[in-house]
């Protein structure tokens, strides 16, 4: 694991936190997956006094997200982006509806046997954890379905191939969220774990921002900031102890590396 420590200079932190596979430990069913009490108590705890500091970043709808963190009511970019809650945010376009092409995602569906699809407002999520031999012919499926429909494309998750808008992705949500001035003069340290966070760790990196990795099927221990979810929560926890004053700077050494 790396060590790697922050060094204070913009007004304030921006923590953006994906959820699935970062905060919260993956599950079979992805509405099994659940946040503990603690860990909404350290969120609850890291928002209240600077609630320009927190911003989930996720993939989930915003009702599936909110109903993960209640009681809490937290800003919130959900469904790559097409969703939000976060004032000064302008929603990203996802063109076309996931609806529309529904006969064409139920058809490749029916093609691969134990697959989990999971509708979405915006997308649709094909899990193959429980069948990773399928994983090649889900991929090869979903390749064919985007070529014949270029309004789409496949976000690569942990063991998930998702059918979104190409309009919509996490990096260019947090490169929007990094343009409203009220969060552009923070500093962005990202957490997440699969490719979509990926790609908006490099946004974030781009303006001298931090990306933490959690480890997992798409970041290696080589490369891994955190050993698993448990360890973020571990830091989230670490996080509030150790933040100097109000907003102020965060001492954001990995612990649990
Ligand atoms: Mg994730």
């Amino acid at each position: 694991m790396r060590q790697r420590v922050d060094s204070p200079g913009r007004s304030g932190r921006l923590l953006l936190l994906d959820l699935d596979g970062t905060i919260v430990d993956i599950q079979a069913e992805p509405g099994e997956a659940a946040i503990d009490a603690s860990t909404l108590v350290a969120l609850a705890n890291l928002a209240a006094p600077d609630p320009l500091g927190l911003v989930i970043v996720t993939g989930r709808s915003l009702a599936d997200a909110d109903r993960m963190l209640g009681p809490l009511k937290l800003p919130i970019i959900a469904s790559h982006g097409a969703e939000a809650r976060v004032r000064g945010f302008s929603l990203l376009e996802a063109g076309p509806s996931i609806a529309a092409v529904r006969e064409g995602i139920e058809e490749i569906a029916a093609r691969c046997p134990g697959v989990l699809v999971e509708w979405k407002p915006y997308s649709a999520a094909f899990h193959f954890r429980a069948v990773p031999e399928v994983g090649p012919r889900v991929w090869e499926a979903l390749c064919a379905f985007t070529q014949a429909c270029p309004a789409f494309r496949i976000q690569g998750g942990r063991m998930v191939f998702e059918v979104v808008p190409t309009g919509i992705s996490k990096a260019l949500a947090v490169e929007h969220l990094l343009q409203v001035p009220r969060y552009s003069r923070r500093r962005p340290i990202y957490v997440g774990d699969d490719p979509a966070d990926e790609a908006a760790m490099a946004i974030v990196e781009a303006v001298g921002g931090t990306a933490l990795r959690v480890a997992g099927e798409h970041f290696g221990p080589s490369v891994a900031d955190f050993d698993g979810p448990a360890a973020v929560r571990t830091w989230l926890a670490a996080l509030l102890a150790d933040t100097d004053e109000i907003g102020g700077s965060v001492k954001a050494a990995i612990v649990g590396g």
